[in-house]
C-alpha cells in the first residue's frame, strides 16, 4: 500500500481561502515526505450541486495537484457497512432512539465530560429495545470503552480529548463522518492527516475508533485556520473570499496563491518553488488574519 496525504472537501459551497490555504499546505506536507496526494470529496452530507467542481477547479488554479481519481464518500456505503458490522460483531456497537432534544435535556451522569452522549440507550433491555423500534429509526453508537484518548500531533505535540459513545450512523441510514472518515483513511492508505485545527478535537475519537478497527492512527497536522478581523473563522459572510469573488475584483488565482504562500513565510510563484522551502518547523502556529486583497 502506498503512503499518502490528502485533503478532503466537503461540497457545501465554493472554497474560501482559509480552505485553499489548508489545501496547500496538506499538499506540501505530504510532497516534502513523498507521499502521493490524493482528494476525497466528502459528500455523504452537506452536498450542494455544482460545489464539486467549482472546488475542483479552485483547487486546480492554485497549483493543486492530486495523484488517482477522485474519491467520493456517497460510492463506498459498502465499506462504511463492513466496518460498522465489525464493530457490531464484537460487542462495540448500540442502537440509539434519542432525539437532538432528549440527548440535549437528559441529566448527564455525575462524571460525564462536556459534550458527552449521556449514555441514555446504552442499556437498553430486549422489551424497551422492541418498543423504541416500533417508534422511530435507530441511530448505530460507538460502545466506547474508555472517555478519553491521546494522539500526537505534529504541531500540537499531545493532544487529550473526549471519546463517547459518538454516532456510527446516524438514524436516517447516512454514515456518520467520524466513521467515515477513519474507513477511508485507512483503505486509501492515507498515513499522514493534514487538517484544519477546528478538526482536533474530534481527532481523539478518530484515532480510538481506528484503533478498535486494528488501523494505524495515521500522522495527524492540525493547521491554524484563517479568521476574519474579529478573530472568528473565516466564513463567506466576510465578503471576498473565494477565487470567485476574488477574480470579480480582478485578482488572479496567481496572486491569491502568492499571498497565501506569503502568509506561510513561503516564496511565491509555484508551489513546487515554496516545497522546497518547506519546512514544517518553521510553520506558524497562530492562526492568519484575512484583511481581504486588493
Ligand atoms: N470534510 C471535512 C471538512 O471539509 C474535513 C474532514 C477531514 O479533513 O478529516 O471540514
Amino acid at each position: 500500500m502506498t503512503s499518502a496525504g490528502r485533503f478532503a472537501p466537503s461540497p457545501s459551497g465554493e472554497l474560501h481561502v482559509g480552505n485553499l490555504r489548508t489545501a496547500i499546505l496538506a499538499w506540501l506536507f505530504a510532497r516534502s515526505s513523498s507521499r502521493e496526494f490524493l482528494l476525497r470529496v466528502e459528500d455523504l452530507d452537506r452536498a450542494r450541486a455544482g460545489a464539486e467542481a467549482e472546488q475542483l477547479r479552485d483547487l486546480e488554479a492554485i497549483g493543486v495537484t492530486w495523484d488517482r481519481g477522485v474519491v467520493r464518500q456517497t460510492a463506498r456505503g459498502a465499506l462504511y457497512a463492513k466496518a460498522i458490522e465489525r464493530l457490531q460483531h464484537a460487542g462495540l456497537t448500540y442502537e440509539c432512539f434519542c432525539t437532538r432534544r432528549e440527548i440535549q435535556e437528559a441529566p448527564s451522569a455525575p462524571h460525564a465530560l462536556q459534550g458527552a452522549y449521556p449514555g441514555t440507550c446504552r442499556n437498553l433491555d430486549a422489551a424497551e429495545l422492541e418498543f423504541r423500534r416500533a417508534s422511530r429509526p435507530a441511530a448505530v453508537r460507538l460502545r466506547s470503552e474508555v472517555h478519553e484518548y491521546t494522539v500526537h500531533d505534529v504541531l500540537h505535540g499531545e493532544f487529550t480529548g473526549l471519546v463517547d459513545d459518538f454516532v456510527l450512523r446516524r438514524n436516517d441510514g447516512v454514515t456518520a463522518y467520524n466513521l467515515a472518515v477513519v474507513v477511508d483513511d485507512a483503505a486509501q492508505g492515507i498515513d499522514q492527516v493534514v487538517r484544519g485545527d477546528d478538526l482536533l478535537p474530534s481527532t481523539p475519537r478518530q484515532a480510538y475508533l481506528a484503533s478498535l478497527l486494528k488501523i494505524p492512527a495515521p500522522e495527524y497536522a492540525h493547521v491554524p485556520l484563517v479568521v476574519n478581523a474579529d478573530g472568528v473563522r473565516l466564513a463567506k459572510r466576510d465578503g471576498a473570499v473565494t477565487l470567485g469573488d476574488l477574480d470579480q475584483r480582478g485578482i488572479t488565482a496567481a496572486a491569491v496563491r502568492d499571498r497565501l504562500l506569503a502568509s506561510l513565510g513561503l516564496p511565491a510563484g509555484t508551489l513546487q518553488r515554496a516545497l522546497d522551502a518547506f519546512d514544517p518547523a518553521g510553520l506558524p502556529r497562530e492562526p492568519w488574519i484575512w484583511t481581504g486583497m486588493g
